[in-house]
């Protein structure tokens, strides 16, 4: 399948004159999407939020259903969140840990699930297990085995992290956990809308994802999958009349399958562009977009490289649309602000941000440019001439 550049850049209007690299940060939303929200807003202002939403129920419904179908599994294993962290933390403070569990981790984690890792495992006592990374800086899937216990209970992991063009190997992560009896909860919010993802195939547990990234969608809003059976064992940290339905003045009952983790209260604008988000990439094709993505990804590095004191940093056997790099004596906030004055988007990637993977790796500081589909060549040289120039 070939995608149609021409389309997906019609779709984008900005990219007339914005080289955006921030993908992996907030992508640009397609029209299709921000038709969709713009459209919603608008009744809302016409007839009222309630009303409206009563209007949008086919829209909304279509969230877990669009998921449902890019996942590879039920509706009802689908929670609307408002991001990616709050869908993470909705899992992982809902397992039943216990003092001395112990929890295997890479050292690509996401920032802010180590910091709840931290928490819990101060709060309640686990032992957090750092699992070593191989040649290719992924995860040491010869290590895995060695570092279980009796008490190992879960395993963590970020498919692309999102300081490096790393691809984590998933579906061999959940190969192991499922010959351990481990849980395992993936976080896929920058493989989604970037790459076909298949929970059945991956075998994990929870997956958590947002919106605004290589999805497309709008931001302040994120999905959670959780496999059916595991959910209707776990009790929400928090519950409200949404996740639960208040029955007797002294009982209540949680909502089936992933659905007890949601609140009642949400951006239903939010819901509903997201849900034409996953529509507009199953609609281009997630296989195409992955190949495209990392095809613009790897001419982006050999590009990169050829400056010779330009460092590019991204380890893995296999890359995302992430590419990381550094300038020697160039300061990377002033670089970005440089590059932004061009209408050129990248982001930075700073230490506090990824303190375990970037102390392993003795990184400097980094620039992160991230492609998305709908970037052509002309973007890439624009980047280019401009980091040559910084
Ligand atoms: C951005 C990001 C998150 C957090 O997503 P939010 O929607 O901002 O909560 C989690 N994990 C990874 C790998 C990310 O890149």
């Amino acid at each position: 399948m070939t995608l149609d550049l021409s389309t997906l850049r019609a779709d984008t209007p900005a990219c007339a004159n914005l080289a955006h690299f921030n993908n992996a940060g907030a992508s640009l939303m397609p029209m299709p999407v921000y038709t969709a929200m713009t459209v919603h807003l608008a009744r809302e202002q016409a007839v009222g939020g309630y009303e409206a939403q009563d209007e949008a129920a086919v829209a909304m419904a279509d969230f877990y259903d669009a998921f449902a179908a890019m996942l590879n599994c039920d509706p009802l294993e689908i929670a609307f969140m408002e991001s990616a962290t709050r869908a993470w933390d909705a899992v992982f403070y809902a397992l039943p840990l216990e003092p001395g569990d112990r929890v295997l981790v890479h050292r690509s984690t996401y920032s802010s699930n180590y910091l709840a890792l931290l928490q819990l495992a101060q709060r309640k006592g686990l032992e957090i297990d750092l699992v070593p990374s191989d040649l290719h800086g992924q995860i040491d899937l010869d290590a895995l085995p060695g570092l279980v216990r009796d008490s190992t209970k879960l395993i963590l992991l970020t498919h692309c992290p999102s300081q490096s063009g790393l691809i984590q190997p998933a579906a061999a992560v959940g190969r192991f956990a499922k010959a351990h009896g481990l849980l395992y909860l993936l976080d896929a919010c920058q493989s989604a809308g970037q790459m076909p993802l298949d929970v059945q195939a991956i075998g994990c547990d929870a997956l958590t994802g947002t919106g605004r990234k290589f999805l497309r969608g709008p931001r302040g809003t994120g999905f959670l999958y959780m496999r059916r059976d595991l959910a209707e064992q776990l009790e929400p940290a928090m519950v409200d009349m949404q996740g639960a339905e208040w029955l007797a003045p002294d009982r209540y009952r949680l909502a089936d399958g992933a659905r007890r983790f949601e609140t009642w209260e949400r951006n239903v604008a939010g819901q509903i562009g997201l849900a034409r988000a996953v529509r507009y990439a199953l609609d281009v094709g997630l296989d195409a977009m992955a190949a495209r993505v990392q095809t613009l990804a790897a001419d982006l590095r050999t590009q990169l490289a050829a400056i010779p004191t330009v460092t590019v940093h991204d380890p893995g056997v296999q890359k995302s649309g992430i590419v990381t790099f550094s300038k020697s004596g160039v300061y990377v906030g002033a670089a970005k602000q440089t590059l932004r004055a061009q209408n050129i988007n990248v982001s930075t990637v700073p230490q506090g941000s990824a303190r375990l993977d970037m102390q392993e790796r003795a990184l400097p500081d980094m620039i992160r440019a991230s492609v998305h589909a709908y970037n052509n060549a002309h973007d890439l040289a624009r980047l280019v001439k401009a980091v040559r120039a910084l």
